[in-house]
């Protein structure tokens, strides 16, 4: 079947185009469309190009902007996000970091969203564009919503994080680039003493990147001490629903949740 190859020359326009044709797609960079597509996916028909519409610039004001079309490899390139290289050097190999964008990472399933789980720790909040304009959003709720249709996200806006403050680990069966058997991202900001405006969040626990609130709760107003991590330790898998898949079954996933739930908080992991 024929594909439509479209360049629009603003964003709204590449929006007009996918609100107006359930079979058309917003490509980024391609790791996950491209495949569905030469995979036999007929349901695309339509495909809206990403190059050119300025989404792939990183403002580094207060809060930091990164474009939806920046990809892993230009957020290595950047010195002053080094507290995010963990996160985008754990996505695929030097290949998929390349081609693989901050945007497209925000609409990847569980196992896949390692990015998405660092912003949604980070209070990220998503600026997209349809029809009716430019919105923003939570990050939370546009996970919980699911993908807008009609709609391109233009970027992500979160505040840096106190020095120290931000944490990331993957954890992996094939090294040193798989697909994650969980991954957790934490801001644990220590103002006067204790922890105030702890987030932390999962990856693969659940069919997208959610928030570990019992976690944040247990870790709230407290010292970052031993009590604390192992009262945290023990809501670990609260609210978490992973599935099985070729990385690891739903149960060995909630089994080896607190383990490094705990080496993160203790600062041996991340
Ligand atoms: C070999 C391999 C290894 C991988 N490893 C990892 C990994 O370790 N961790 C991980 O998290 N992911 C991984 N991925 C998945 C994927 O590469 C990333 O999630 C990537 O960030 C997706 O971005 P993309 O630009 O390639 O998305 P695309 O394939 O271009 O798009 C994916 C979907 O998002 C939509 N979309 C993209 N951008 C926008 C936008 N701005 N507005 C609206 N809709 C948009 C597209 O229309 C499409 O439906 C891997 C993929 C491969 C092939």
């Amino acid at each position: 079947m024929a594909l439509d190859i479209v360049r629009a020359d603003s964003v709204g326009q590449a929006a007009g185009v996918l609100a107006g044709d359930d079979g058309a797609r917003f490509l980024a960079g391609g790791t996950f469309l491209v495949r569905a597509i030469t995979a036999g996916d007929v349901s695309i028909r339509t495909v809206v190009l990403s190059d050119g519409l300025g989404l792939d610039r990183i403002a580094l004001g207060d809060p930091i902007e990164i474009g939806s079309a920046v990809t892993m490899a230009q957020v290595l390139g950047e010195p002053h996000l080094g507290f995010l290289h963990p996160v985008a050097d754990s996505i695929g190999g030097p290949a998929v970091r390349a081609m693989a964008t901050i945007g497209g990472n925000l609409f990847a399933q569980s196992p896949y969203g390692d990015f998405a789980v660092a912003l949604l720790a980070l209070g990220a909040s998503v600026v997209s564009e349809g029809a009716d304009g430019e919105a923003s959003q939570d990050l939370e709720a546009f996970l919980a919503e699911g993908p807008p249709r009609g709609r391109i996200v233009r970027a992500v806006r979160f505040a840096t994080p106190a020095a120290g403050a931000f944490r990331y680990l993957k954890i992996t069966r094939k090294h040193p680039h798989g697909a994650s058997v969980l991954s957790i991202a934490a801001v644990l900001p220590v103002p006067g003493g204790t922890l105030a405006g702890v987030r932390v969040a999962y990856g693969a626990m659940s069919p997208r990147p959610m928030r570990a609130r019992a976690v944040e709760a247990a870790l709230e107003g407290r010292p970052l001490d031993a009590a604390a991590i192992e009262a945290a330790t023990k809501v670990a898998a609260d609210g978490t629903m992973p599935e099985d898949d070729p990385q690891a079954s739903a149960w060995y996933r909630r089994a080896v949740l607190p383990v490094h739930l705990r080496r993160l908080l203790s600062g041996e992991e991340g």
